[in-house]
């Protein structure tokens, strides 16, 4: 019997659908090899639906922010800058108005290059570029003990310890040392709030204060 040929029963020819056949009875050759080379050919590549590989690509974006910290701690001044030199603008619109827009973009963009979880409080800066709130435990001022021998999580094995991201995406930072700051704890009402309009809000205060003294 051919590899690919049909296969008989006592009862006679089975049909299509129990054609499947142990590998050890095709020679070692399993039924997914099978309808892998037997499958009409084309252009086509089915995309890639494993949700395993769907994480490791997230890693993959959320690594790359790690490695190049230094060239987003760089980017990320300049844009804030530009966001507060904007302040008239928001202000005129009303910080309330403008979030909705400026926090799906926020979402979006964070989400893509740190797996953001839009904890409206955001420490980037001061963590290497490595989102702390991808830590399973939340933890905002270091990693917890359980660290494996290989950097990962002790949660999320395949995961690497966000922590030890940290420390690493700090060391390549121009003010890696912001961190050795202490964090406060996550304040949960700024959850799904907009940190980029937070921040700009606060540097204005800051300026308009410093300016009034001076
Ligand atoms: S090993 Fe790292 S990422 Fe995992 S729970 Fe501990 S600190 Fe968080």
């Amino acid at each position: 019997m051919s590899e690919t040929g049909p296969a008989t029963t006592a009862k006679g020819p089975a049909s299509s659908a129990q054609q499947a056949v142990p590998a050890t009875a095709t020679g070692g050759v399993t039924q997914a090899t099978i309808v892998k080379k037997t499958a009409p050919k084309s252009d086509y590549k089915a995309g890639d639906v494993s949700p395993q590989r769907r994480v490791q690509r997230s890693f993959t974006v959320r690594l790359w922010s790690v490695r190049h910290s230094r060239f987003l701690e760089w980017f990320y001044a300049r844009f804030a800058d530009m966001f507060l030199l904007l302040h008239p603008v928001w202000k005129g619109i009303g910080y309330g108005r403008v979030e909705a827009p400026v926090k799906f973009v926020e979402k979006r963009v964070k989400g893509f290059m740190f797996d953001c979880r839009m904890c409206g409080q955001c420490i980037l800066s001061s963590t290497g570029m490595s989102c702390p709130m991808n830590c399973p435990k939340q933890l905002r001022n270091g990693p917890c003990g359980g660290v494996r021998a290989n950097g990962n999580c002790e949660v999320e094995p395949d995961m690497p310890c966000v922590w030890v991201k940290a420390w690493e995406g700090s060391r390549n930072m121009a003010h890696g040392d912001k961190i050795l700051a202490v964090q406060k704890p996550v304040d949960q009402s700024l959850r799904e709030t907009s940190a980029w309009l937070r921040v700009t809000a606060l540097s204005a205060a800051e300026k308009e204060k410093s300016g009034a003294a001076a």
